[in-house]
């Protein structure tokens, strides 16, 4: 453990506290910002936001992107229209942050849990499969949930660390029992699976670019779909439900005020020139990491998996038991080289230990052993 303290510090070069994440600078962020003080367009209306919200799209390959305030809004946003309301329920993997499960409570709906996969980390079409063959038939165009007599109205799976899962197997089987596709890729931003952009499989997706993620807005978030009535109807309800007048105050239902400032996309619209060339230095990182690690036999690094590419958002190794994981934990930190494990399982916090689960054992089986480590773009 000294060596892999002596080899990070190494790389980052510095002996000094090391965060887990830090976001990087050294673009046009400052010019861009400036500009935009000049302009005094500093709010929700901007040619940074308009700017960013095309460019986002070309650059992941969808149609239409919104800008929101942060990614837990364009959660929630991408959750109504895909029709989810009070009393249904939505599918989502117990291993996630959160805001997964918070976009999903807003509504007033309630998370049910399948399995994640072990190499993924993200939600297992083979558990949901299982899960909905079990306890869930189609009636009237729905899916109901037999024991709690519920419709299952979408599912949410989620890119871990920007690992995609297989989100392609997970569609098909969404489409069969008539479950909407909500993918949250908050974490996968520049992460691919066989070939076509995470985020972008779902009927809606949506990214974050919170300060940790791997790009920033300070805070932020954009929904991205296809579909033209859902872009309209994206914007107009992150945008206080505003009926488009030249000068009017109008509104005709309740809205949201989660339209993304134009100083924050000033900043992102910087952010999202230098994506590339921080994909390139994770995926680099991720390989000196690997080599280092693969010496060690009670350390498993954790490696994109199959016919994916990812962006190595949050590096990631698999410790032998809980035990191992503690310690590892603990002499890190104590050595200021900040780690971190995996989340809690949402079905086992208070606000949620009541929600119905699948066999959860990959999800238990990470959670007591998943560490993050140094993750930021080495300079
Ligand atoms: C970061 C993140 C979000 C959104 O977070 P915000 O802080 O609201 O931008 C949602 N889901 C996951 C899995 C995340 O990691």
């Amino acid at each position: 453990m000294q060596k892999l303290v002596e080899f990070i510090q190494d790389i980052y070069k510095t002996k000094e506290f090391l965060p887990l994440h830090e976001p990087r600078f050294i673009g046009n962020e400052k010019k861009y910002l400036n500009d935009c003080i000049d302009s005094t367009f500093v709010s929700s209306v901007g040619k940074y936001v308009d700017r960013f919200e095309k460019e986002f799209a070309s650059y992941i390959g969808s149609k239409y992107a919104i800008a929101t305030v942060n990614g837990t809004s364009a959660l929630h946003i991408s959750l109504l229209l895909a029709d989810v309301k009070a009393n249904n329920e939505v599918i989502t993997q117990p291993l996630t942050f959160i805001a997964t499960c918070n976009a999903i409570s807003y509504i007033g709906a309630k998370p049910v849990f399948v399995d994640v996969d072990l190499d993924t980390m993200g939600l297992s079409p083979k558990s949901l499969q299982e899960f909905l063959e079990k306890n869930c038939e189609l009636a009237d165009g729905h899916c109901i949930n037999k024991t709690t007599n519920k419709i299952i109205k979408a599912c949410v799976p989620m890119h871990t660390f920007g690992h995609p899962c297989r989100i392609d197997e997970i569609k098909d089987i969404c489409n069969k029992w008539y479950i909407s596709l909500v993918e949250d890729a908050a974490e996968s931003l520049g992460s691919y699976y066989k070939g076509k952009h995470t985020g972008t499989f779902g009927k809606l997706g949506a990214f974050s670019f919170n300060g940790n993620k791997i790009i920033t807005s300070g805070g932020g978030g954009v929904i991205v779909t296809n579909d033209e009535k859902l872009a309209k109807r994206a914007k107009y309800l992150t945008t206080t439900a505003k009926v488009p007048h030249p000068y009017e105050y109008r509104h005709d239902e309740i809205g949201y005020n989660y339209r993304m400032p134009n100083i924050n996309a000033a900043l992102l619209v910087a952010q999202l020139e230098q994506l590339d060339k921080f994909l390139v230095n994770k995926r680099d990182l991720a390989s000196k990491y690997e080599k280092f690690f693969n010496v060690y036999s009670e350390i498993k690094f954790v490696k994109e998996p199959q016919n994916s590419n990812s962006n190595y958002w949050l590096q990631a190794v698999i410790l032998k038991d809980i035990d191992s994981r503690n310690k590892f934990l603990d002499y890190t930190n104590k050595n200021e080289v900040m780690t971190r494990p995996i989340w809690k399982l949402m079905n086992e916090l208070e606000m949620f230990k009541d929600c119905q689960c699948a066999d959860l054992k990959h999800a238990k089986y990470l959670e007591q052993r998943v560490v993050n480590i140094s993750s930021g773009v080495v300079l």
